[in-house]
């Protein structure tokens, strides 16, 4: 598979992503999405918008759904009412267990730091790395030698006994060397840290003012229910569709856009008949996982991960992630792209009547000390009325929540390709190759005059004046025409369209196709059509 320093390279080069405020030394988990990378992400999300929510016909059963349903979108605040986080669980939840290191100050999400027990000199430590998997041996034979002070040739006095774990594992702390230490026992024991981003509303800016930035769009979903069902007169089963930024504290943004503090969500949050909800479930994790592969990832880097019964909350009966072969992973692992979860009536009740504790008391409400309801709940009835059968219930939910910088990246990934390639010369040349599916790449068409001269590149002019009105199209007259198709190959663009001698006479031009470097000749009246319908 691709390095992932390529395409990383290639990201920087062409314009998809470059590291935020990057002139003042960048800032860590954060990402800009330069100018093609503008194009490809909103690609991500009109697809998703249009599959999922705009082209949709609620007249119609979809292939493995129990029945039609109707769809609509929503676009709600980033900074809701504090309560909102309170009944959702974010507010005492939603946090990451974290070590700091006192020796250098660093800090670490506890699960991911990982090592293994070393011996040397009579002395046993546990040698702790943050590496990727397929590194973790080297770093952490590196700096045990360090640690003992030995020479890499005397590697093999090292001893080591048992397998990589997380710290969970280890009693003794004063033996752990931490992931950047050169002291043994500098780890603190693990804190929990909120994941949530805070601010104040208002000029005074008191404890009472705070707020926070929203970590998922879902629950500007849920607190409109009523509003869309009042407004759109729609009816159960029906989902409702947000895509916009979430905001994450994570403690180790990595791997590129991945992990990101900043990102951006596509998610639905699904409506119907408790007695219905198994079988939505089952149809929306197919639908989800078919999408990607429609979009173009490969079925062999992509896999459905059930959750274990014991991961799940009680009101689930179900958990799925669609993950991923990211290069950056381990061979073997894969990375979320999008969970789908039965979520049974949970959001809705909780808005209703206040936090319930999903783990210890089922579908009770958190009771303080004085045995009132410690987060209150808007007192809102949000239960649906059936007015063709009359019946009234809260409703089951069902949560297919994507992230679209993710789904970018992975497409990104799977685009990513090298073949040889001869050049003018007839030399091979490595060719760098994007294969975006033809509904994601960011320029659809470039046009070219094959030589700047003879009335070529006016006409060429026109046609590029012509496409542009119908698609992202791109006209380029600089170097040799080889030059033009290798950068638009590292853009992923479909199609090249050359405007010749023989375009004058005839009024035709070539085009040559981005995968399989066919060219054929075509009608300049039959340009837009034929295109039109190979992009689609
Ligand atoms: P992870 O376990 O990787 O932190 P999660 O299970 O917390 O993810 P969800 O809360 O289910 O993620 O969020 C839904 C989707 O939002 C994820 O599948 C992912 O695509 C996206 N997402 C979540 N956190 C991030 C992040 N920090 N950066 C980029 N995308 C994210």
């Amino acid at each position: 598979m691709m390095p992932m320093e390529k395409l990383v390279a290639l990201c920087k080069r062409r314009g998809f992503l470059f590291q935020s405020s990057e002139i003042y030394g960048g800032l860590q988990g954060f990402w800009d999405y330069g100018p093609l990378g503008v194009e490809l992400k909103r690609n991500v999300k009109a697809a998703w918008w249009h599959d999922m929510v705009g082209g949709h016909n609620e007249l119609v059963t979809p292939p493995g759904a129990p029945s039609t349903y109707e769809m609509t979108g929503l676009d709600c605040t980033i900074i809701m009412h504090p309560q909102v986080w309170k009944c959702s669980g974010h507010y005492d939840l939603f946090h990451d267990h974290m070590v700091d290191c006192r020796e250098t100050r660093k800090r670490y999400r506890f699960d991911q730091v990982r090592g293994r027990w070393v011996e040397a000199k009579d002395q046993k430590i546990f040698v702790t790395t943050t590496v990727e998997a397929d590194e973790e041996q080297a770093d952490v034979q590196r700096r045990a030698l360090k640690f003992f002070k030995l020479r890499p040739k005397d590697a093999e006095s090292l001893k080591y006994d048992g397998d990589f774990t997380t710290l969970d594992s280890v009693q003794e702390q004063e033996k752990v060397l931490g992931p950047d230490a050169k002291e043994l026992g500098t780890l603190t024991e693990p804190r929990e840290f909120n994941l949530m981003f805070k601010t104040t509303i208002g000029a005074l800016g008191g404890e009472a003012d705070a707020a926070f930035l929203r970590p998922e769009t879902a629950q500007g979903i849920f607190v409109n229910f009523k509003n869309v069902l009042d407004s759109s007169r729609m009816r159960l089963p029906m989902g409702i569709a947000q895509i916009g930024k979430s905001f994450r504290n994570e403690i180790t943004p990595r791997n590129f856009t991945f992990r990101s503090r900043e990102f951006e969500q596509m998610e639905i949050e699904f409506f119907c008949h408790p007695d219905e909800s198994h079988k939505w479930y089952s149809y929306w994790r197919d639908r989800r996982l078919q999408w990607y592969k429609d979009m173009g990832l490969s079925s062999d880097r992509l896999i459905m991960r059930e959750h274990a019964a014991s991961e799940l909350a009680h009101y689930s009966v179900g958990t799925a992630d669609i993950e991923y072969a990211f290069p950056f992973m381990a061979e073997g692992e894969y990375g979320e792209l999008e969970g789908v979860a039965h979520r049974g009536d949970f959001d809705l009740r909780s808005h209703m009547e206040g936090k319930l504790d999903p783990k210890t008391k089922p579908m009770e409400v958190e009771k303080n000390e004085h045995g009132q309801p410690k987060h209150r709940g808007s007192g809102k009835d949000l239960s649906y009325r059936d007015d063709l059968t009359g019946e009234k219930y809260i409703p089951h939910v069902v949560e297919p929540s994507a992230g679209a910088d993710r789904a970018t990246l992975a497409f990104l990934c799977q685009a990513f390709n090298e073949d040889e390639q001869p050049d003018e010369n007839g030399k091979m040349q490595t060719r760098t190759v994007l294969k975006f599916h033809p509904r994601l790449a960011p320029i659809k068409a470039a046009v070219f005059p094959l030589v700047k001269k003879d009335g070529m590149p006016e006409k060429a002019k026109e046609i590029y004046g012509m496409l542009k009105e119908k698609m992202s199209t791109f006209y380029d007259e600089k170097a040799a025409v080889g030059r033009r198709y290798r950068r638009q190959d590292e853009a992923g663009t479909p199609f090249c369209i050359t405007v010749d001698g023989d375009s004058l006479k005839e009024d035709t031009v070539t085009i040559r196709d981005r995968d399989s470097l066919k060219q054929w000749r075509v009608a300049t009246k039959d340009l837009v059509a034929e295109l039109t319908e190979r992009l689609s």
